[in-house]
């Protein structure tokens, strides 16, 4: 049987995020990173109930994000997909040249639809919609960090005038009243707006049972466009029910290990938090890698003398003053350059030395990681904390490698042992 979902992520984590959404609420989740060479045909049948394929679309220029979803849609359909989710950030993202409009545009001609919904709702993490506004916590939008986001800035909190600046046709809006009367009152507006000549409705959504009453009116409708919010409510409409079975991994056999790349604030406590349980940690300096130094051999040695004792942690993390420091010295590109490739090489290495439970911490950290370990395909599994889920990859050799690619702020402070079910001061 071919897959019930088909879902194109503008991101990375983005991408875990949805896939980690779908697994809880029941489907069979194997995230792709970017469209596969071959067609599915091609290769071995993909066993799950939804595919998300993970683009790097967001802020890329529009034409090459039409053309990179275009080719994740013809993949999704030639596996069987029954509706497409284009899944966006759900603090939407984008600037008047794109990509979320050209997008949804492109997907809806090629699939020859005339209507979808968009919503970036997703309430459990404080992000609503309400007469077509986006709230972040108890902000506006645009009052909110985003408006100073250096590629994205969010200036116009307005959804309804923010996407029909980038598309061509038509955006209406689908309110709250209509979304809290129900699946049929969402239908009934839906054809209303379509006579209209209305192509694309922003959906108000400020509670997951609005997302749930949105999920059960979108059923049958060929695009979807959305946060992740919207995922909670539509693996109920194939007959999915939350279950322990849909998060099941192949089990992995190994040593365990953290590589933290990431310099935000909730990672420097966790690496404060392992660092303070006294559990073995490598810091790796910037200066020294660009120095000439082999901080990765050295890194590497440190690791595999201690990765009989449980997790190992290597790490560039520091605190933003540390940070600006060696941006300063190296350049900030460079600087972030230099630290992906060296971390990159050290998760590689220390799946060569029979790590094969890695934690990995940072969006950008992970997408270099997981290059370097050629990962190609990942089967989500259970969640660790909210949207950051254990993942399984199979490596070259045959061998299981469970992964967890956490971004910047998620996670908890014991996040690096909680992951391996251990707690922050128990001893190795
Ligand atoms: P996050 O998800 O927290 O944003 P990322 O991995 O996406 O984490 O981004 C962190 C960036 O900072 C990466 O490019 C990384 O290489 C870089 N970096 C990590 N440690 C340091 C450091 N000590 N000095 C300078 N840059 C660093």
């Amino acid at each position: 049987m071919g897959i019930r979902l088909g879902c194109i992520a503008d991101d990375f984590t983005g991408a875990t995020d949805l896939a980690n959404n779908l697994v809880r609420a029941g489907m069979r989740v194997v995230q792709l990173i970017d469209v596969p060479e071959e067609g599915p045909a091609g290769q071995r049948p993909v066993d799950a109930d939804a595919v998300v394929i993970a683009l790097k679309s967001r802020t890329v220029p529009a034409a090459e994000a039409v053309d990179a979803s275009l080719r994740a849609l013809a993949w999704l359909r030639e596996a069987g997909a029954e509706q497409i989710y284009f899944k966006y950030c759900s603090t939407f993202d984008s600037t008047p040249a794109g990509n979320i409009g050209p997008v949804s545009e492109a997907l809806m001609e090629a699939m020859g639809t005339d209507f979808t919904i968009a919503t970036p709702a997703f309430p459990d993490n404080g992000r609503t919609v309400f007469k077509g506004h986006l709230f972040v916590g108890d902000v506006l939008l645009a009052d909110s960090g985003m408006r100073n986001h250096p590629l994205t800035p969010m200036t116009d909190s307005n959804l309804v005038s923010v996407l029909g600046a980038q598309t061509k046709g038509a955006v209406g809006l689908i309110d709250h009243a209509v979304v809290a009367a129900g699946a049929e009152a969402v239908r009934g507006r839906v054809d209303e707006l379509r006579e209209a000549g209305v192509r694309i409705a922003v959906a108000d959504a400020v509670s997951n049972d609005d997302l749930v009453r949105l999920g059960a009116a979108v059923r049958g409708l060929p695009l979807v466009t959305a946060g992740s919010g919207l995922a909670i409510g539509l693996p109920v409409n194939w007959g999915f029910e939350p279950s322990l079975e849909a998060a099941r991994l192949p089990p992995a056999h190994g040593h365990a290990a953290v590589v933290s790349g990431s310099v935000s604030v909730a990672t420097n406590r966790q690496v404060r938090e392992f660092l303070n349980s006294g559990r073995p940690a490598f810091a790796v300096d910037p200066l020294s890698i660009a120095a000439g130094e082999d901080v990765v051999g050295e890194a590497l040695a440190f690791a595999a003398a201690r990765l009989g004792d449980g997790p190992v942690l290597v790490y560039s993390t520091e605190a933003p003053e540390a940070v600006r420091t060696v941006q300063g010295r190296l350049g900030a590109a460079e600087a972030g350059d230099l630290v992906e490739r060296a971390l990159a090489a050290v998760a590689r290495g220390l799946v060569d030395r029979g790590v094969r439970r890695l934690v990995v911490a940072g969006g950008e950290t992970s997408g270099a990681v997981v290059r370097a370990l050629g990962v190609t395909a990942l089967r989500i599994g259970p969640q660790i904390d909210p949207g950051v889920p254990w993942c399984a990859a199979r490596l070259a050799g045959g061998d299981t490698l469970h992964l967890a690619l956490k971004s910047g702020n998620f996670g908890g402070p014991a996040f690096f042992t909680a992951a391996f079910g251990l707690t922050a001061r128990e001893a190795s």
